[in-house]
């Protein structure tokens, strides 16, 4: 949650009694790594994942190999704070670039590269497709039909995944086939919700029942598919979740689950 630290966010989660959370990077790197997790460990939270990773689409070969030492800091933080996996997002177009073959390309030739330190770090790396409009900064795969592509050529799932984020892929047309067809590979499942009224594709997510997708049935296609895992509500919403006290964020999440996902 934007309103609060590192710090503030896992006590809202521990009085709250939710056990496990994603870790931003961002916070992560604000708190210091070894401050984060003796935080995460005194209120009994667990991190899951910690994110994002990736941007790996630069073609100039100065700015790759300086993003894949990014990434291999990432994966030891990772390690650092218990987290099981690194949630990696392919990025954008650079500048002035319009060849999206390339960057997917460079993408796919960057993760590859990734799979060596991510085995030694224990760490899984969680491919996640976003959604098509942020194709231009974020991600240049936008559905999870390519993020099975890409994990059948790379040929490593015992330390590659994906990420299945409802916000991104609850439009794609064959999405039930695909979950079923990502089965075990699946290692994380996000969950909010498309508002109808959206005024940013990004920054303002709607909370889980507030919105147009339907989170029980991707839910229940994931669960089919083998998943098993935590359900974590990911919700960047600028103009209204984010201005709001955060327990009473905490509880509201609390109140639509089993209900709205
Ligand atoms: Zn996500």
């Amino acid at each position: 949650m934007a309103q609060c630290d590192f710090r503030q966010s896992v006590e809202c989660l521990a009085r709250n009694g939710i056990t496990k959370t994603a870790v931003w990077r961002e916070k992560l790197d604000a708190t210091g790594v070894a401050d984060a997790a003796s935080i995460l460990r005194d209120h009994g939270v667990e991190a899951v994942a910690l994110c994002p990773g990736g941007l790996l689409t630069h073609r100039d070969p100065a700015g790759f190999h300086s993003a894949l030492g990014d990434n291999r800091r990432w994966l030891d933080w990772a390690a650092a704070i218990g987290a099981k996996s690194l949630v990696t997002i392919t990025g954008g177009l650079g500048e002035n670039e319009t060849d999206l073959r390339f960057a997917r390309d460079r993408a796919l030739e960057g993760l590859a590269m990734l799979v060596p330190p991510a085995r030694a770090a224990g760490v899984r790396l969680a491919l996640e497709p976003l959604h098509p409009m942020v194709c231009g900064n974020r991600s240049v795969i936008s559905t999870l039909r390519e993020a099975n592509t890409w994990l059948d050529q790379l040929d490593a799932d015992d330390v590659m995944g994906i990420a299945v984020d409802t916000y991104a892929v609850w439009w794609e047309p064959d999405l039930q086939r695909e979950i079923a067809r990502a089965g075990k590979r699946i290692i994380a499942f996000h969950v909010s919700d498309w508002l109808a009224d959206t005024t940013d594709v990004r920054l303002d997510r709607g909370m889980p029942g507030d919105g147009l997708i339907d989170l029980p049935a991707i839910r229940r296609w994931a669960e089919a598919a083998g998943y098993r895992g935590p359900i974590e509500v990911e919700i960047f919403s600028q103009r209204d979740w984010w201005t709001r006290d955060p327990d009473v964020v905490v509880r509201t999440i609390l109140d639509r689950y089993g209900r709205s996902f």
